[in-house]
């Protein structure tokens, strides 16, 4: 395989993220959890593609579970990508009641894309805990959107591997892009979605310089949590017509999270990244 040679789990995104979230006393009962066994399974798809299936919560996590369920957010997206992509292999989707931590991950060996039910609530509690800060729009809806932009990400990983897509550069700045890809196609709910990570990130690395961490490890394959956001941020002012961009477009350009010379930038980095991973999915499109 040419990525992931050797690899066991692909290293996790939002790895860093987690660990300043125990020191910041975020996480709860859900780091307390433990994997359990499948109650059900959806219907994998006949050939290859994507699949989803839930394992019972155990010690919390039922919430989280109705969550994503209820939302359908694992199903639209496995829909999604098996309307527009002929996937070789079978992936997986998983939601269950995580051991150790609830960070997101695609595990190259067995095509499996773990979601724990636990990452859902701390990013409930995120945007709870934001609600008072003058922050646009509901928490449901903004976790919603963070878990779906974490699936796209996930996803992008599985069909880097799965279709030995060529690239270059840190293979989680392209499974970003690949998130921002889908997200961006995706009209006012995609943009919606993709806004709510950047959200996110920025409040994981607020959290950890309240708490006197560095935003990341300079070895880690991760950007650190504010060029994520700032890299989301872009692709959303890039992918506005710069005649008449509204005034919310406008906004993204703070001079904080998104600087205007980086602004300058955007509508090219947007492109490169559309044009880019419309090159590599072509050949393998489905109903080719
Ligand atoms: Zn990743």
């Amino acid at each position: 395989m040419l990525h992931h040679a050797g690899a066991g789990p692909r290293t996790p995104a939002r790895a860093w993220r987690a660990r300043a979230l125990v020191v910041a006393g975020v996480c709860t009962a859900a780091l307390a959890t433990a994997c359990g066994p499948r109650s059900q399974a959806a219907a994998p798809p006949t050939g290859g593609g994507l699949s989803v299936s839930y394992e019972a919560p155990l010690r919390g996590g039922a919430d989280e579970r109705a969550f994503l369920r209820g939302r359908r957010l694992p199903e639209k997206v496995a829909e999604d990508l098996n309307r527009s992509v002929r996937l070789p292999g079978r992936v997986q989707i998983v939601g269950r009641s995580c051991k150790q931590n609830d960070t997101p991950e695609y595990d190259p060996q067995t095509g499996r894309i773990t979601l724990c039910y636990g990452f859902i609530g701390e990013v409930r509690s995120m945007f709870e805990a934001d609600r008072g800060s003058g922050a646009v729009g509901d928490t449901e809806e903004r976790t919603a959107g963070v878990v779906t932009e974490t699936l796209y990400h996930e996803a992008g990983h599985a069909l880097l591997d799965k279709l030995d897509l060529p690239f270059t550069g840190h293979e989680e700045d392209v499974a970003d892009q690949f998130a921002a890809y889908r997200l961006l196609g995706q009209g006012d709910a995609g943009r919606a979605a993709l806004l709510a990570a950047a959200d996110n990130y920025d409040q994981y690395a607020h959290a950890a310089a309240l708490h006197g961490l560095a935003d990341a490890d300079p070895s880690d394959e991760h950007a650190p949590d504010a060029a994520r956001s700032a890299s989301y941020r872009c692709y959303l002012y890039g992918s506005a017509p710069a005649t008449g961009r509204s005034k919310e477009y406008r906004a993204l350009v703070d001079g904080k999270r998104l600087s205007k010379e980086r602004a300058g930038l955007c509508e090219e980095e947007y492109e490169d990244l559309r044009r880019g991973w419309g090159r590599l999915l072509a050949p393998h499109a489905a109903g080719r």
